[in-house]
């Protein structure tokens, strides 16, 4: 299986549950043995289109690889579905929404979507194996995180599916009809509950197009969703590039379009569509803020800060990639955060003690590379962890930049990468200043002993979800989205079933 080739921590303090190895130096005495993750991913050789309720080959006939990103081995074929293959999986969505699941029940629909989620969790190891090897996130976060909140988001909405009256109290709730959606890479299988669930909840059916470099869980799903009897049709898998993507999201037959991506694309999906009477949403980039007071629990908020940017890889569009930090205590925090990320084991992501696993894709890689280039350039300062990282696969050290000034490219653009750009304040008005100077607004962070400072802050910066004394926090229930560049539309809660439904 997985072979480890992680670094010995240059830091002399013997960390956590290690085993002495008799005769090394003493910042060598201890190190983890390998713990690679061995359930058997049941990968097939070739994926094909999932279109009405059956794998399909696609119309051109064409398949490209799949690749761990990990140790760069080709995992499976992955169709590539082109105009024709999209407008097969729409017409196969409406049929559907003509037919069995357009008449059913809400009672009926939940116990469909109760038993995806249930299935999900029957088969969670398996997923999560699958997740990090198609990914490059570490094993511990696929299983303890993606799988077990994906499992969480069709439970919560099996619950609402027969009390959509209740969704706005007075008004009645009814479908759109079929939806088409586009995901993201960096949380392949959570990004289709949080797409599909909804959805299927609301009694429409769904059209859903995954990364390119991450559709292997979206494939294993529709699995799912055959053990489940799902009606065919009710959800097509349609994989591929972008040209996919924008065949999704223009289709006629669609009659609202959910977008999770990049603002450059978000951007040219909302040209396409100007003028059009589809309803949309958009959930694109950020620049989080995180925010650190001189009386916050400073242990507490580097632990935050550290999850808030090193959880996978970075690759979050709510990642605390800015960390502003007030004056006092600036060095303090700077000095535990680079003794901290030292300490962070960057390898393997099948490793179950890995903590910072692959970059997704070689270009990803490249795009961080640049961006922390340019920082160099600016002037900021970069200090990095001393870490050996694996030959094979595609990886990046944890990063951070000090020194760094707001016209920083490194302050500014998102880099969705294992990458801090730490920037000073003085006062709370200023930190308000700096946090809400981004053109995005998805998330911040505020770590203060006050709550009176929190409750200000939550209004005052401009971000759909601030944290107080924790970062990266999520729960079915809670509704997430953006503000300016960041997209509009929330997804989960009760106001996420807004963005699916008409109201009369
Ligand atoms: P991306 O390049 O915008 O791609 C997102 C999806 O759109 C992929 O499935 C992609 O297909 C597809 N796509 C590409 N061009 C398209 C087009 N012209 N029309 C329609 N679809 C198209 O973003 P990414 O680099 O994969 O993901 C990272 C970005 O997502 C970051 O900016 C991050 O902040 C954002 N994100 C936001 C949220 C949120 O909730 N706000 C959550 C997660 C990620 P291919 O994969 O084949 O290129
Ligand atoms: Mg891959």
């Amino acid at each position: 299986m997985a072979t480890l080739t992680t670094e010995k921590s240059s830091h002399p303090t013997p960390r956590a549950s290690g085993r002495p190895v008799p005769g090394l130096i003493f910042g060598d005495l201890w190190e983890y043995d390998p713990a690679p993750e061995t359930a058997d991913p049941k990968l097939k050789a070739r994926y094909d289109l999932f279109i009405g309720g059956k794998f399909v080959a696609p119309a051109s006939g064409k398949y490209f690889d799949s690749i761990n990103p990990g140790n760069e081995k080709k995992l499976a074929d992955i169709a590539h579905a082109n105009a024709a293959d999209v407008d097969a999986a729409y017409r196969a969505a409406l049929q559907a929404y003509d037919g069995a699941w357009g008449k059913m029940a809400g009672r009926d629909r939940a116990k469909y979507i109760y038993r995806i989620a249930r299935l999900l969790q029957d088969r969670a190891r398996e997923f999560a194996v699958a997740e990090t090897m198609d990914g490059g996130k570490p094993i511990k976060e696929s299983r303890d995180f993606d799988v077990p909140m994906a499992a969480a988001h069709f439970f919560y909405h099996a619950g609402w599916a027969d009390k959509l009256d209740y969704v706005a109290p007075g008004r009645r709730a009814a479908p759109l009809g079929v939806v088409g959606q586009v995901i993201p890479w960096n949380f392949p299988l959570l990004m289709l509950a949080w797409k599909i669930a909804p959805a299927l909840a609301m009694g429409n059916c769904v059209v859903i197009k995954p990364a390119e470099t991450t559709s292997i869980t979206a494939l294993k799903l529709a699995e799912i969703f055959q053990d489940a009897g799902l009606p065919p049709g009710v959800v097509n898998i349609v994989t591929g590039f972008g040209d996919t993507g924008a065949a999704v999201m223009t289709h006629p037959i669609a009659a609202k379009v959910a977008f999770t991506g990049s603002t450059e694309v978000g951007k040219i999906i909302m040209r396409s569509l100007a003028g059009t009477e589809k309803k949309m949403t958009m959930e694109l980039g950020g620049k989080a803020a995180n925010i650190v007071f001189d009386d916050a629990p400073l242990d507490q908020a580097v632990e935050g800060i550290v999850n808030g940017i090193f959880f996978n890889q970075g690759h979050v569009c709510c990642a605390g990639s800015r960390l502003l930090v007030q004056e006092s205590v600036a060095a303090d925090v700077l000095a535990k955060l680079k003794h901290r990320i030292e300490v962070l084991r960057v390898g393997d992501p099948l490793d179950k003690n890995t903590d910072v696993g692959a970059i997704n894709s070689k270009e990803q890689l490249a795009t961080i590379q640049r961006l922390v280039a340019s920082g160099v350039k600016e002037g900021a300062t970069l200090f990095q962890s001393p870490c050996k990282l694996p030959v094979r696969g595609y990886y990046f050290r944890p990063t951070i930049f000090s020194n760094v000034s707001m016209s920083h490219r490194i302050a500014r653009e998102e880099i969705f990468g294992p990458v801090l750009s730490v920037l000073t304040f003085r006062t709370l008005e200023e930190a308000v200043e700096k946090a809400n100077n981004t053109a995005y607004g998805l998330s911040a962070g505020v770590w203060t002993d006050k709550g009176s400072r929190i409750l200000k802050l939550s209004t005052e910066l401009k971000a759909g979800v601030v944290w107080a004394n924790t970062f990266n926090k999520f729960d079915p229930a809670s509704p997430f989205g953006g503000y300016k560049e960041s997209g509009f539309g929330r997804e989960g809660g009760r106001q996420g079933l807004f963005d699916y439904c008409k109201l009369a």
